[in-house]
């Protein structure tokens, strides 16, 4: 890899999840600053304990670009009672997302629920309540952020499974201003359709999340690898969804529960900084 170009620094975004067991928001944001990283992604997890208008006030002056709010969704429910509910709280995200000044929300769909079985009509439903949330989005000028979540996630936390998925309700929304796609090599990397669904994307690629696949994973959801220490070409995978026209940052999103999240944060910032050359 001698001669793989070097990335501008300054499209490093970097996730409040990778460090999220042993900093506060407050010491990201100082910890972010120390180190010179100007774009990262809040997490709801932490959001929560202080309310979007105290995180807006800490960002202010920092010069952070919020590149998003991770994450809201879980509305494949067949229950009319417990979707309106479960859309109220996506509309607060939407909301909290705003506050902070967040470019989008990761939207994640929600899996099949044993009330229903079909994923036809769970997609569907989705799909429905999604569209629902255009108005909202739109006001605010937050971008949804379509994740598609890796096959293995259907029966829990996504019908979302592909790309091509996205770009076939991308299409159905007919909204551009206010869907995108956020591509995670994590989550996308064993699609054979993956080449042509991301050139297909092209614009809408408005996320690009980074981590890599462990070969001895312990955890499908909770051992993600550090870029460079896994299987995923993610330097190709990055070079596709910059060919569809992707000019955002590259964000590492490590969830890491028996390593990364074990370390030092200084220590796990300094590892993402260098991976960023050497294996993004
Ligand atoms: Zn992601």
């Amino acid at each position: 890899m001698a001669d793989k170009p070097k990335l501008d620094e300054r499209l490093l975004g970097f996730h409040q999840v990778n460090v999220l067991q042993k900093w506060t928001t407050q010491q990201f944001i100082d910890g972010m600053q120390r180190h010179g990283i100007g774009a990262v992604a809040i997490w709801r997890d932490r959001l929560r304990e202080h309310g979007a208008t105290e995180v807006a006030r800490m960002l202010r002056g920092t010069g952070l670009q919020v590149l998003s709010l991770c994450a809201a969704g879980l509305i494949a429910t067949p229950d009319p009672g417990e979707a309106a509910s479960v859309i109220d709280e996506v509309k607060r995200a939407i909301d909290d997302a705003a506050t902070i000044g967040a470019g989008s929300l990761m939207f994640v769909a929600g899996g099949v629920d044993p009330r229903d079985k079909s994923l036809e009509s769970t997609r569907k439903r989705v799909l429905e309540r999604v569209a629902g949330l255009t108005a909202c989005a739109r006001a605010t000028g937050v971008r949804i952020a379509l994740e598609p979540l890796h096959p293995m996630a259907c029966g829990s936390r996504s019908v979302l499974s592909t790309v091509g998925i996205a770009n076939d309700w991308c299409d159905a929304l007919d909204a551009e201003d206010v869907f995108g796609i956020a591509v995670d090599t994590y989550a996308v990397w064993w699609d054979p359709d993956l080449p042509r669904e991301l050139a297909r994307a092209g614009k809408r690629i408005c996320n690009f999340h980074i981590a890599d696949w462990l070969a001895d994973t312990q955890d499908l959801r909770l051992d993600r690898g550090m870029p460079g220490d896994g299987l995923i070409d993610i330097p190709g995978i990055r070079r596709m969804v910059e060919a569809a026209g992707y000019v955002g940052h590259r964000e590492v999103e490590v969830f890491s529960a028996r390593n990364w999240w074990q370390r030092d944060p200084d220590e796990v910032i300094g590892v993402v900084r260098e991976r960023y050359q050497s294996a993004i």
